[in-house]
């Protein structure tokens, strides 16, 4: 299956991937993991993305548009499909998704769009945690690890906050995707693939709205 996953930072894209990837056996591919991973290794893109994703600003199309291209031409994606966590993020994005999709012979097969309202992300936001070994994405409140400070996952201590993740950044983070997100989910609405899921409701519902709403996509 070849999937996106749609939704104003915040809205459970990185934990409802978390089910998708495992449900579906489909690979994950989150741009903002990727620019997390260069920023890591200090490489020159890295660096780059770093001064946009320090101020909250999108990274520019044709750098992004460059590593979805390079990561959706290798052999695992023809082979077991792919669930794109954070691209497209503008309209642009989305043509050329389109385009590098043509080319390689690959048809999206749905959209799931978290939809939440926009008051509680930066509650979300600023009480996330994320494991540094597995990924695992959790919230000091409403999804807790089950012994404090330890991953429910893979044991590991090492739980960090995003330096995105703080007020100042967050609030210009959501009015960059607020304003970019509504022509790119008409764009995929106009070809039939959305599936709005509610995204305020408990994590294990939005789960199973996601699972029913992706049933009719299973071959
Ligand atoms: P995104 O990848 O869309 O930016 P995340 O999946 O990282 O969002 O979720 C943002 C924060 O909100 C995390 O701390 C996560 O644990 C929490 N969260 C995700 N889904 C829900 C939900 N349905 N209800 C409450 N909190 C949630
Ligand atoms: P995320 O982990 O998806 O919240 O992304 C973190 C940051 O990476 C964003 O705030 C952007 O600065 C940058 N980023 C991630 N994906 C994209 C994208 N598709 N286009 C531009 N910038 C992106």
């Amino acid at each position: 299956m070849n999937l996106l996953i749609m939704g104003l930072p915040g809205a459970g894209k990185g934990t409802q991937a978390e089910f998708i990837v495992k449900n579906y056996g489909v690979n994950h591919i989150s741009t903002g993991d990727m620019f997390r991973a260069a920023m890591k290794n200090e490489t020159e893109m890295g660096k780059l993305a770093k001064s946009f994703i320090d101020k909250g600003e999108l990274v520019p199309d044709e750098v992004t548009n460059g590593i979805v291209k390079e990561r959706l031409a290798q052999d695992d994606i023809k082979a077991s499909g792919f669930l794109l966590d954070g691209y497209p993020r503008t309209i642009d994005q989305a043509h050329a998704l389109d385009t590098m999709l043509e080319e390689l012979g690959i048809k999206l097969d749905a959209v799931v769009n978290i939809v939440v309202n926009p008051d509680i992300l930066v509650d979300r936001l600023s009480g996330r945690y994320i494991c540094r070994n597995c990924g695992a994405t959790y919230h000091k409140i409403f999804n807790p690890t089950k012994v404090e400070g330890v991953c429910d996952v893979c044991g590991s201590h090492d739980l960090y906050q995003r330096a995105d993740d703080v007020p100042e950044t967050v609030k210009n983070r959501l009015d960059v995707n607020i304003k970019e997100s509504a022509p790119i989910i008409e764009h995929y609405t106009e070809l039939g693939l959305v599936k709005n899921i509610e995204g305020e409701q408990e994590i294990s519902q939005v789960t199973e709205d996601i699972k029913i709403a992706l049933t009719k996509n299973l071959k």
